[in-house]
């Protein structure tokens, strides 16, 4: 079954022309990674999924929904989380608030239950507080669930973005290149985290420009150049494939 469906997908900013007619699917509990050279319209097609870029044409189909014209925080609510290219955390706040300002975004009994402490906010304070504290062990950042965020390494702070994007109770889950300017240490954790990730059912995308970590966890790959989808398979075919090894990963080797 497929979770995710992208269909004749195109994103012109005036006469750039992003993406153009792109069209896949993803499998439900895959693991996929989209790649392509710079300006290839990998963080576009994220925008597009995610509703912060609305497209130009096309279809994004997620659990039998057309979710191209809705807002991000409804497509939120449906099941799709991410993270960014660039780090977003909360720096002046501890590790465990970080991911406390994700859950509250979906308790119910927020400003009434605030100002009189009714007896629904501190049970689910208190609940929000454990659930926190699971996704921080999900991702190995429990024992520092009371540090400010911005005392944490960068890998660290990277799988601190993991633990927000799953307070959101996503089905797919979006990682804007997870594994940028990391040691081989913190890398190899990441892509631990995102094979966890794939064991509790979690659907994941990825943007990636390590070709390792690409051919390592991918089940399919999406190769996009200038806009275009140029070549979709398994890593093998798509290690394989000229016209991939032309625009992109002829660097590579
Ligand atoms: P990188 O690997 O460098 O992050 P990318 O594959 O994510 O690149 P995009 O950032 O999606 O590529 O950009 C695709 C094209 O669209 C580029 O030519 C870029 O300059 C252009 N573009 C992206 N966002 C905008 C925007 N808001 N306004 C105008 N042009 C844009």
């Amino acid at each position: 079954m497929y979770l995710l469906e992208v269909r004749s997908l195109t994103k012109h900013f005036g006469g750039i022309r992003a993406l153009e007619d792109v069209s896949f699917k993803v499998k439900e509990g895959a693991i996929m990674s989209i790649i392509g050279p710079n300006g290839a319209g990998k963080t576009t097609l994220f925008n597009c999924i995610t509703g912060i870029t609305k497209p130009t044409k096309g279809k994004i189909v997620f659990s039998n929904i057309d979710i191209a014209s809705m807002q991000p925080h409804k497509i939120a609510r449906y099941g799709i989380y991410r993270t960014f290219q660039n780090i977003r955390l909360f720096r002046d706040m501890t590790v465990l608030e970080n991911v406390l300002v994700s859950l509250h975004n979906q308790l119910k009994s927020r400003i009434f239950g605030s100002i009189f402490r009714t007896a629904r906010f501190i049970s689910e304070e208190n609940e929000a507080a454990q659930r926190a504290m699971e996704y921080l062990e999900f991702v190995g950042l429990q024992s520092a669930a009371e540090s400010k965020a911005e005392s944490l390494s960068y890998g660290e702070q990277r799988r601190l973005e993991i633990a927000r994007a799953m307070a959101g109770e996503p089905h797919l889950v979006l990682l804007d290149e997870p594994t940028a300017g990391m040691n081989p240490q913190e890398t190899a954790e990441v892509i631990e985290l995102i094979k966890r990730l794939q064991s509790i059912g979690k659907t994941v995308l990825f943007i990636e420009h390590d070709m390792n970590v690409v051919m390592e966890i991918s089940e399919w790959i999406v190769v996009l150049d200038h806009g275009v989808m140029i070549a979709e398979g398994t890593p093998y075919e798509t290690r394989n494939n000229p016209l991939v090894i032309e625009a992109y990963l002829g660097k590579e080797i």
